[in-house]
């Protein structure tokens, strides 16, 4: 392991009891897993077979390999990513707010144990606040800030210009004019009608207690 991993994960372990108990305070149910695959792991101990089972736009979740194990397993899965249209990518993500357990990341969260994330559809703030009836946010630590004002910051100034690098190449939602972010690498609090910065949603509490199973991952995942 690189000495600037190794560093990473020491702090992520000695800060980990901390988090755990803050985010247990505000309702989560939390976890603690040291690497990527264990975070998997866990998430996927947590799923029943059988299960209906979505996600959102989240590059942890894809880098973590859920969606392959999920599409091996037994559940029943409503992935946008294999629709051959617009309109059935529509209607899936809208399905994937019925499913029993819904996949995401968040863009930043607070040492005092709060979620931020920024979104351009709504449609992964909808399902962290109200849907699906159980939702496991995945996280890198990486995304570790200190206030909530902070994760506000990183979501809009780090989060969301990496977002836009990334959509702007994908199907589907490839973009007709490239966002302001795009193209200096900042971003410019813009009003294109393609902003991915439509919806701020800060999860203060969860609400039902440990409807959001959040795992915290002691290496850098996402943006
Ligand atoms: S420029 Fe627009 S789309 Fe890009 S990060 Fe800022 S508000 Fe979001």
């Amino acid at each position: 392991m690189k000495m600037r991993d190794e560093s990473f994960s020491r702090r992520c372990a000695a800060l980990a009891p901390k988090l755990l108990k803050a985010f247990e305070s505000r309702y989560f149910e939390a976890y603690y897993c040291e690497s990527a695959d264990a975070a998997a792991d866990t998430a996927l101990r947590l799923i029943p077979e059988n299960a209906s089972v979505s996600w959102g736009g989240s590059v942890t979740i894809r880098e973590i390999g859920l969606p392959e194990r999920l599409h091996a397993g037994n559940y029943r899965v409503v992935d946008r990513d294999r629709a051959a249209t617009l309109s059935e990518r529509m209607d899936l993500m809208r399905q994937a707010l019925l499913c029993d357990f819904y996949l995401t990341s968040v863009n930043a969260l607070s040492e005092d144990a709060q979620l931020v994330n920024v979104d351009g559809n709504g449609n992964r703030v909808a399902a962290m606040a109200f849907g699906p009836k159980n939702v496991i946010v995945v996280v890198g630590m990486n995304k570790l800030c200190k206030t909530v004002e902070d994760a506000q910051v990183r979501a809009r100034t780090t989060a969301a210009p990496l977002n836009a690098q990334r959509i702007a190449g994908e199907r589907f939602l490839k973009t007709e004019r490239a966002l302001p972010c795009v193209l200096t690498g900042v971003c410019t609090d813009c009003k294109s009608d393609e902003c991915i910065c439509a919806i701020t949603v800060t999860t203060r509490l969860c609400k039902p207690a440990r409807r959001i199973k959040l795992i915290l991952v002691g290496e850098p995942l996402g943006y």
